[in-house]
């Protein structure tokens, strides 16, 4: 099954254009343009990893990621954030919240599924890795 990833992104330009960097790679996309929306939709499709621009009209990106941070399901997700360039200080604030990575705009459309793809390789593994304990009790 192809995995899920909800993109979190108010500017229509920049929702396109991370598609378009996302397209050729086997996953389905999921699309929220606001902060409200973006906490519905995780909770209602529960996405293997969630872009989110932390700029958001209703609820921004920091408020989002910690409420999710906070429900059972959510504690491993990843979530990438992507901060605006202009905006000093953002990039502490971006982890402090709970997201894994950042990226800062302009996205760079090479980056951004390089590092996509490195996220759900490590979401993998750390899946991978607690199956076998529970195989191996004691191992
Ligand atoms: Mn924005």
């Amino acid at each position: 099954m192809d995995e899920k990833i909800l993109i979190v992104e108010d500017n229509p330009q920049n929702m396109r254009l991370i598609e378009m960097t996302l397209r050729s790679q086997r996953l389905s996309l999921l699309k929220a343009t606001d902060g409200e929306q973006a906490l519905k939709m995780a909770i209602n499709e529960k996405p293997d990893l969630i872009i989110m621009d932390m700029r958001l009209p209703r609820m921004d990106g920091f408020e989002v990621t910690k409420k999710l941070r906070t429900m059972a399901r959510f504690t491993n997700t990843p979530i990438l954030g992507l901060t605006a360039y202009a905006m000093n200080g953002d990039e502490g604030r971006v982890i402090a919240c709970g997201c894994d990575a950042y990226l800062s705009k302009p996205i760079d459309t090479r980056e951004l599924p390089r590092v996509i793809t490195q996220m759900l390789a490590e979401k993998r593994s750390r899946i991978r890795r607690h199956h076998d304990s529970e195989e191996n009790p004691g191992h």
